[in-house]
């Protein structure tokens, strides 16, 4: 890692330091789990995964990798956090779901392999780093003409603060501790802008809401706090 690659050392130490609870789907990433059946079904609404060459960036432990790849999808999931894909690899060898993971930035893939995938997803990843719009380019980049990217990121309005950061993190413990600034998150336009700028069509957004009472997820209309958006690469 150098000073000029787009990455926050940090971030990579705080989500490895983490790898070893990463599948424990009441531990502390719990809500990514959670949420997963959701990214999944938004994915589908969209495009279908099976036969399809999907790489996922900024994978984590391949929460998302492992469901795509059990649809069918042709996977390869990226990160920088070498623990993680230590734990995504051990895990794969017990679940029997083939994924392949490397250990490379998305700028780097995408100089070696442009519009080699049909598909790119990159979740709760682009708050996390230094050039957020050099990461849609890549993911751009990346994808077949035709093909689709989607992101899921968290909204800048005070809700999102609220809910995101003061309640997730130290409310109801949904997160850990310091996984999220505010300064980081994302408006929906400002994706947009980005998207566009890398010559990507926006086909939809949804949010995703939580029901305290059942202490459940949705997808909905409300894009206010977390969201999922899907672009298209004009033909
Ligand atoms: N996408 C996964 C994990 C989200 S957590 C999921 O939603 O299930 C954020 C992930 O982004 C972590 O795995 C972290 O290591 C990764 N990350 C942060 N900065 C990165 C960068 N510059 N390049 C690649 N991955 C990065």
């Amino acid at each position: 890692m150098t000073s000029s690659d787009n990455v926050h050392a940090h971030e990579i130490h705080k989500f490895g330091s983490q790898a070893a609870r990463w599948w424990d789907p009441d531990g502390e990433f719990k809500t990514l789990h959670a949420v997963n059946p959701l990214r999944l079904q938004y994915i589908q609404r969209h495009a279908s995964l099976s036969g399809q060459k999907v790489v996922d960036v900024g994978c984590g432990g391949g929460i998302l990798s492992e469901a795509l790849a059990r649809q069918g999808a042709d996977t390869l999931g990226i990160d920088l956090a070498e623990e993680l894909l230590d734990i995504a690899d051990l895990h794969g060898l017990e679940s029997g779901v083939q994924v392949g993971y490397r250990k490379i930035s998305v700028e780097a893939l995408a100089a070696e392999q442009p519009g080699c995938f049909d598909l790119v997803t990159c979740m709760e990843m682009l708050e996390h780093v230094p050039n957020p719009e050099s990461v849609v380019r890549a993911c751009a980049t990346l994808v077949k003409p035709g093909g689709v990217v989607f992101f899921s990121t968290l909204n800048k309005t005070l809700k999102a603060y609220l809910l995101a950061i003061v309640a997730a993190e130290y409310v109801l413990r949904m997160i850990p501790k310091g996984t999220h600034e505010y300064d980081t998150f994302i408006p929906p336009a400002q994706l947009g802008t980005y998207a566009r700028h890398a010559g990507l069509e926006l086909q939809g957004m949804a949010g995703i809401g939580y029901n305290p009472l059942t202490r459940g997820f949705f997808l909905c209309d409300d894009v206010s706090i977390n969201y999922l958006a899907v672009f298209r690469k004009p033909q």
